[in-house]
């Protein structure tokens, strides 16, 4: 078994492109100032709230700066907003579609120089970044055809000559509040879909990711001005604090996308609850392969890998927890470290890297700390558990422990690329320990046993949002419904009938006879009128 001081780590660097270029691609100077507040499809020019610098993590250099908004200034932002949805509402769904579909394209012709920005800013390998444009571009195409099936349901009505039906309605100016992991696919999501809805949209993204949401802006920008969407896209770059939470106090947002920690969805929940407005919550998850014996272990092993390792351990989606049955437990260990030492890590931007940097000092230490409490609670560090001191910038060496589901560590979301191994005996044993975690995200089982694929997938199998068979528990599609259970929050965003959740469900009832018979039988007659 490879141990953390045998480790030999490929720390690649190579030629890329000019940072400078990819920032200029989007009109932003290296160590320049941009504003981080857009409404009425412009950008304010100067917004008065703190400046927020935002760094490449490959290098923890300053990017640039960013002006962000004040808690004033996002209640003018979200007034602008409002009246954008007051007359998008009122622009045939149809129509609308035609903007995601213009959207979508500008998407498409810069997919190149988007990636490029994220792997800089974000740190995700480029591969990945190409993938997370990508989603926006398919999420677009989804909301163009979904523009024209918005449909609502038509119900037999217990009265004579009554019609019962339902039907949808644009809800208002969407908060979307995102994460720095996923800076542009996630919140795409959810403006695309709610874009074809009818609704407006108040973004307010990572202060880590800030320059990738200026750039998306820029692109709204370009689609919309002078068209009947100008200004249904506005921006509030602010930290939690005051942006964050001038969003989930204000009357004109009736919904709030909200994607994060699960203490940021306990603040959303309570904020919102509050005031009777809605929450879509995507939170952290903590999510598990199982491996059974009778597994393609080759199929299994490509996915923990890239569950686990991939965009550095920093998905929502991300692979902590391996649950291997005993018979191949101690092989199948011994080739994932195997697997481990093959793995490049470096230069995001440099495509031979599959793996870049954790995205702050932060999150470093948050590295740190969860490979201590794991040691401390018992866990047996059987791969890397450190930083990698020769370069700057947030890198650290994907990390193997062998844990017991009793440590309290194992129930956290440490956002980092470290995995829990366990061995159970049967099926049912996996089960429970998949489930025995307070988030309920994603999952996935390798198996070539029908009985036991089946099991899993079943009321009695895995309690996860997202079930998974002979995949992993990352890379998931958008034709879907994205989202988990539990402390995961509940939320569905993406494909399926996800975009219910941004309009409002109206159920009428039309009398098209003389008389008025009441539901249920009730009488009630007024004798002397
Ligand atoms: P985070 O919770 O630190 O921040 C998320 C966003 O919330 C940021 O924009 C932040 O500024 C904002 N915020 C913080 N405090 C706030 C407040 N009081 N009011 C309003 N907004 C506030 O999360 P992060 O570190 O950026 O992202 C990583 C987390 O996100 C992980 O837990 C990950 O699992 C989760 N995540 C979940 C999904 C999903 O779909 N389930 C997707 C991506 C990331």
């Amino acid at each position: 078994m490879a141990r953390a001081k045998e480790v030999e780590v490929k720390v690649k660097t190579s030629p890329v492109d000019s940072k400078d270029e990819i920032l200029r691609a989007f009109g932003i100077e290296l160590g320049g100032s941009v504003s981080g507040v857009a409404q009425g499809g412009s950008f304010v020019e100067q917004p008065t709230g703190p400046k927020l610098a935002t760094h490449d993590p490959s290098t923890g250099n300053v990017l640039a700066s960013v002006a962000t908004a004040t808690a004033a200034e996002c209640g003018a932002v979200s007034r602008s907003a409002d009246e954008a949805f007051r007359r998008w509402r009122m622009v045939p769904a149809p129509r609308r579609g035609e903007i995601v579909r213009r959207l979508g394209n500008a998407f498409r012709e810069r997919k190149q120089d988007l990636a490029r920005l994220i792997s800089l800013e974000n740190g995700k390998i480029m591969s990945e970044a190409l993938g997370e444009v990508q989603e926006v571009i398919d999420i677009c195409d989804f909301a163009v055809g979904l523009s024209r099936q918005l449909y609502g349901n038509q119900m037999h009505s217990e009265r004579p000559f009554h019609r019962l039906t339902e039907q949808w309605h644009p809800l208002g100016a969407v908060g979307i509040i995102s994460a720095f992991n996923f800076p542009l696919a996630v919140p795409g999501w959810g403006w695309a879909i709610a874009v074809a809805c009818g609704d407006s949209i108040v973004w307010k993204p990572s202060s880590l990711t800030p320059l990738i949401s200026i750039a998306a802006q820029k692109i709204f920008h370009e689609v919309t001005r002078s068209t009947e969407a100008e200004g249904i896209f506005n921006l509030v770059i602010g930290s939690g604090a005051t942006t964050g939470e001038a969003l989930l106090a204000d009357p004109l947002v009736p919904l709030i996308q909200a994607t994060g920690s699960c203490a940021l969805g306990e603040r959303v929940s309570t904020a919102v609850g509050k005031r009777g407005a809605r929450a879509i919550l995507e939170l952290g998850g903590n999510n598990a392969v199982v491996v059974l014996d009778d597994a393609d272990l080759d199929l299994a092993l490509s996915a923990v890998v890239f569950g686990a390792v991939g965009t550095a351990g920093q998905r929502c989606t991300s692979t902590r927890r391996l649950i291997l049955q005993r018979g191949i437990a101690d092989a199948f260990v011994q080739r994932l470290a195997r697997a481990y030492a093959t793995v490049n890590i470096g230069d995001p931007l440099d495509g031979e890297t599959l793996m870049g940097p954790l995205i702050s000092a932060d999150a470093v230490e948050a590295f740190l700390d969860g490979v201590a409490t794991i040691k401390a609670q018992g866990g047996d560090l059987l791969y890397g558990g450190e930083v990698l001191p020769d370069r700057g910038g947030y890198y650290v060496q994907p990390t193997i422990f062998k844990s017991r589901g009793d440590m309290p560590v194992c129930a956290e979301e440490i956002f980092a690329p470290i995995l829990h191994v366990f061995s159970v005996e049967t099926l049912e044993q996996a089960i429970d320990l998949n489930n025995s975690v307070p988030q309920g995200l994603s999952s996935g089982l390798f198996t070539t046993n029908l009985h036991s694929a089946e099991r899993w997938l079943s009321v009695a199998g895995s309690d996860c949002g997202i079930a998974n068979v002979n995949a992993g528990t990352s890379g998931a599609e958008i034709g879907g419904a994205f989202g988990g259970e539990k402390a995961t929050g509940g939320g569905r965003q993406a494909g399926s009938d996800a975009w219910k959740a941004y309009m409002r469900r109206q159920t009428c009832t039309i009398n098209y006879g003389t008389e008025l018979p009441l539901a249920q039988g009730v009488k009630f007659e007024l004798h002397d009128a």
